[in-house]
């Protein structure tokens, strides 16, 4: 790796190529990479599966895509995301419920923690749902709105979340390893205080 202005995402296969040469077991164990929306590309994506067996999984770009407003959605939504988060226009988020095979992604009402449906009482109910509607509101995004995201491994589904929350600690790791623990804060000159402060750091990267 350079200092250079590179591209992020110009570095996947060659760290990953790196990484197989010392680690072969670590990178055949692995399934998948995760980063960030730099790395959202077609191509890349299939490279790091063919060369090794690993899914590289990141949101949308949205420098790619433009967040889809109310004139081109439903009744009752008021924006899209590229990456699936669907608001109504009560500024609420739409539970996502999963795929409708051949017609899109399926969204359900907004709910809280408690899985409170919040239809119930929104004043925007009679605008929004239909006047028979006791469920909430129910809508169908077609897939064709969201032409960037892998009707496989759509971002808004709960597996594809619960993988990517795994990316703050890494990141996390890289600022202390980057920041807090840098050189820089050495209160004390000299190799055998490097050194020692080296090994403090190894002890320290496990927890
Ligand atoms: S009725 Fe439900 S979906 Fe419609 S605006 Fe209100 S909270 Fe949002």
């Amino acid at each position: 790796m350079t200092d250079g202005a590179s591209h992020d995402s110009t570095s996947i296969v060659e760290s990953l190529d790196i990484h197989n040469k010392h680690f072969p077991k670590v990178t055949k164990a692995a399934k998948n990479l995760l980063d960030d929306s730099a790395a959202d590309d077609p191509t890349l994506k299939r490279v790091v599966e063919n060369l090794f067996g690993i899914k590289l999984r990141c949101h949308v770009n949205p420098r790619r895509r433009k967040t889809l407003k109310e004139e081109e959605l439903p009744k009752g939504m008021a924006s899209l995301t590229p990456n699936g988060t669907l608001r109504c226009d009560a500024d609420l988020e739409m539970d996502y419920r999963g795929k409708r095979q051949a017609v899109g992604y399926y969204y359900g009402p907004p709910r809280d923690e408690q899985n409170h449906n919040f239809c119930e009482s929104c004043p925007l109910k009679s605008q929004c749902c239909h006047k028979t509607n006791t469920d909430g509101r129910h809508v169908i995004i077609p897939f064709a709105k969201l032409p960037n995201i892998s009707t496989d491994d759509p971002p808004m589904a709960k597996r594809f979340q619960k993988l990517m929350k795994k990316r703050p600690s890494v990141e996390r790791m890289i600022y202390r390893l980057k920041c807090t623990l840098g050189d820089r804060y050495l209160s004390k000159r000299g190799n055998s205080n490097y050194q020692a402060s080296l090994v403090a750091l190894h002890l320290i990267i496990p927890l």
